[in-house]
């Protein structure tokens, strides 16, 4: 078990779900002495100052970052590289630099060319998240038991990666070290191609609702609302996960394409067994997942289901 960090001062740059998950759970863990964030407009500034998790809230990314010895960028991936820019001149020297964007080889191309020597830049992605996103959408355990991938660049300070990976671990999470080449492949097939494939269903669906007079809605707990849980992810930060990761996702298509194929063939020949065989290993990969604690073993994902009550 690694010893939990301290730092003096932590900059959040976003307040959002990630940036006010972290801001709670290290305020609860006591890993710096002052954190402060930024919020773009007023009324934003004004929630989280009245939330009152923060030290400071401030209205620049450039005064946010100032002293502070670890900075992360909690921000949709697209804004990050521009950010990086913006912030270089104004980092404390020995500062260490993270972010926590889903797609990884992006976030490296577009932040380290404007960070200067003697900056440790630590990339990081929690693997943790809900479809709810702004000030109030965070909460302290929301790192519990997922995994932070860090990605290292070759040569970065070592002490850096350890302390991060410190940070990350005091927040509750398991971290693991990778390659962003290998992150954003691992990703496409667990995390971005599911979203692809939420956004297309509810959408299709939702062209459908015309002809169904409304039946998608109201029959939706047939399998369709685990969809739209998916498909309800921020708009801006899931946009930016496909312009950033295209290379991955395409590849990743192309193989689901391939088995989305057989299954259609399988079902035109009526072949059950083929059928039967499919859905047997994918009910194994499930409770593979809920064995190692991804998840809870509650039937229906845990939603509560009222009483019965005699008529
Ligand atoms: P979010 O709740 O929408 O929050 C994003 C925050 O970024 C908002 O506070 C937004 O401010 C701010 N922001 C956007 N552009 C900015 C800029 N140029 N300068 C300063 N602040 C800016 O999003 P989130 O879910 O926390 O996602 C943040 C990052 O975490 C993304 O890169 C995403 O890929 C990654 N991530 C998300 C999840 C997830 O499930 N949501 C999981 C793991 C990682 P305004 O309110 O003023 O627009």
């Amino acid at each position: 078990m690694s010893v939990a960090p301290h730092f003096q001062r932590v900059a959040l740059i976003g307040f959002g779900l990630i940036g006010g998950s972290i801001a709670r759970a290290a305020k609860l863990q006591g890993l710096a002495s002052e954190i402060v964030t930024t919020a773009r407009s007023e009324k934003t500034r004004a929630r989280v100052a009245e939330l009152g998790i923060v030290d400071h809230v401030v209205a620049t990314n450039v005064e946010a970052v100032k002293d502070a010895d670890l900075v992360i960028l909690c921000i949709p991936v697209g804004a990050c590289g521009p950010v990086a820019q913006e912030i270089a001149a104004h980092l404390k020297p020995g500062a260490i630099i993270s972010d926590v964007g889903s797609v990884k080889g992006a976030i490296v191309r577009d932040m380290a060319p404007h960070l200067p020597q003697g900056i440790h830049f630590v990339p990081a992605h929690p693997v943790a998240g809900t479809e709810h996103s702004g000030p109030d959408s965070g909460f302290a355990e929301l790192f519990i038991n997922r995994w932070c991938i860090l990605t290292p660049p070759e040569g970065v300070d070592a002490a850096a990666v350890d302390r991060l990976r410190a940070f990350w671990a005091a927040l509750g999470a398991k971290v693991e070290i990778m390659t962003p080449d290998h992150h954003d492949l691992v990703l496409a097939i667990t995390s971005h191609l599911p979203h692809l494939i939420a956004y297309t269903i509810v959408g299709t669906a939702d062209e459908l609702q015309q002809v169904t007079e409304s039946e998608v809605i109201k029959f939706s707990a047939g399998g369709f609302r685990d969809f739209t849980r998916i498909a309800a992810s921020d708009p801006t930060m899931w946009r930016d996960v496909f312009l950033a990761n295209k290379e991955a996702v395409l590849e990743m298509l192309g193989t689901f394409n391939e088995d989305l194929a057989k299954l259609t063939r399988a079902i035109r020949r009526g072949d059950g067994e083929a059928l039967f065989d499919h859905f047997t290993r994918t009910r194994a990969i499930r409770r593979g997942i809920v064995e190692i604690g991804q998840d809870s073993a509650a039937p229906d994902f845990g939603r509560p289901h009222p009483p019965l009550t005699k008529q």
